[in-house]
């Protein structure tokens, strides 16, 4: 597949700022306790599902300390509609503890301590610093890697290959093109049905004729 220009670059980093500068996670939360839990939950599992099963589980569970001493019976029973519940209930009960035990019951804000909690990955960490903080930093998920890769932005074959190559080619702002391209990838260039009728970066695509083929 062709890869971006540099021309082809300025052009899509210019109509994402356009687009989407003041975009934020559309997973609901009210401080930062409760937005790495709902980025935790978020993992193979929509924002849609997250934000209908983090109201009792916050109102519950309000602080680290309360979440730390709950019961693993308790939470599955609150995240089973959730995909890998199992898992994510020990690993936010684990992270809850790790953040009372050992950050004095304060979520970190640096990519190596939040990486020590269970549950949280580069991925996690990433997204966490970009809307807490407008961190210029990248976070590949699948509707990342999908645009980038319809962009002609990325050939990397693997998710940490692309962050690379994303954050070597965006450079700056690299919070507003990680919430653009979730939510062009998400609402526009949709994996099965893209919907290249409403796209403003057909001039640039790589692949569209593949879809209008079809
Ligand atoms: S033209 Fe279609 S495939 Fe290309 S970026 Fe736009 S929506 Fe995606």
């Amino acid at each position: 597949m062709k890869k971006a220009t540099k021309k082809d670059i300025e052009f899509i980093k210019e109509k994402f700022i356009e687009h989407y500068s003041d975009a934020v996670t559309e997973l609901n939360y009210s401080n930062e306790f409760e937005l790495l839990i709902a980025i935790i939950l978020s993992a193979q599992c929509t924002d849609k599902r997250v934000n209908i099963i983090t109201p009792e589980l916050f109102l519950t569970y309000p602080t680290p300390k309360d979440l730390a001493n709950a019961k693993l019976e308790d939470i599955k029973t609150l995240l089973k509609s959730c995909s890998f519940f199992n898992n994510k209930s020990k690993n936010i009960i684990n992270m809850a503890k790790l953040v009372e035990d050992e950050f004095n019951g304060v979520i970190p804000k640096n990519s190596k301590d939040l990486m020590k909690l269970p549950g949280v990955g580069n991925k996690t960490a990433n997204v966490f610093l970009i809307e807490l903080q407008g961190a210029n930093l990248m976070a590949v998920d699948t509707h990342v890697f999908r645009v980038s890769h319809r962009l002609g932005l990325s050939d990397g074959k693997n998710v940490k290959e692309t962050e690379e190559q994303l954050v070597k080619k965006l450079k700056d702002d690299l919070h507003i093109f990680h919430q653009a391209m979730v939510l062009f990838g998400r609402y526009i260039c949709k994996a099965v049905k893209p919907e290249c009728e409403k796209c403003f970066l057909t001039s640039v695509c790589k692949t569209k004729k593949t879809f209008k083929a079809n």
